[in-house]
């Protein structure tokens, strides 16, 4: 999960959209939800906002973090969630996927801590180079909570964690070899994936981005005895 800093302005049409009593999400359509999305999309850099893998407007929905519907340990009374389904602040773009994890795992159950618009989303997640995730903090259960209800610990997403690394990390020894190694190659490479990359279609996170940086920072520091 990566912090969604720089969050857009809510799209006109939407705001305008909501100005009509009585509107429902169910019923906004196709062409303001596309809207949206590109929004949600820029701002995220076409990464799932929960899982990191790669998206674009015709592999990401529009995911409500108070969801749409109420779930029975919703601490929301149903009006809420009705309000909160229309509102740009509680929208993300995710992944479109086979029900093996995030929004779609995920169904109405509430998240305990776990907010990819929170900037402590970060600390509270840690990795191993097998692609696990480990979730870290004063919260722990919590974050164990959150982790299995988006399914992101899924041998699916662990492989991909992996293989993409195993992708990156051929580049890079591809590009350098072993006696050019060092503490600073290797931070220098943590921080270009802590970016957006410029691409041909505008700028992008690497997807997983957040693991390969914790790879790349994880050589720098035991890079000797690689
Ligand atoms: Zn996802």
């Amino acid at each position: 999960m990566r912090f969604i800093n720089n969050r857009n302005k809510e799209p006109d049409e939407l705001s305008n959209y909501r100005k009509t009593p009585g509107v429902t999400y169910d019923d906004l359509g196709g062409r303001i939800k596309a809207i949206i999305r590109g929004s949600l999309l820029e701002e995220q850099g076409y990464i799932c906002a929960y899982c990191m893998g790669r998206i674009n407007s015709d592999t990401c929905t529009i995911e409500h973090y108070i969801s749409q519907n109420k779930h029975k340990a919703s601490p929301y009374l149903e009006e809420e969630h009705k309000k909160q389904s229309l509102l740009y602040s509680n929208m993300s773009g995710v992944c479109v996927n086979d029900s093996t994890h995030c929004d779609k795992h995920r169904g109405n159950t509430p998240l305990e801590i776990l907010d990819p618009h929170s900037p402590a989303c970060e600390d509270l997640i840690t990795y191993d180079l097998g692609g696990s995730i480990i979730p870290m903090g004063h919260d722990i259960d919590k974050v164990k909570n959150d982790i299995q209800t988006l399914g992101l610990d899924c041998e699916k997403l662990k492989n991909r964690r992996k293989a993409t690394w195993e992708e990156v990390l051929g580049r890079f020894k591809q590009e350098h070899e072993k006696k050019e190694w060092s503490k600073e190659l290797f931070l220098e490479y943590a921080n270009k994936y802590r970016n957006k990359q410029k691409t041909r279609k505008g700028l992008k996170f690497h997807a997983y981005c957040n693991f390969i940086v914790w790879c790349f920072e994880h050589y720098a520091n035991n890079y000797k005895n690689l």
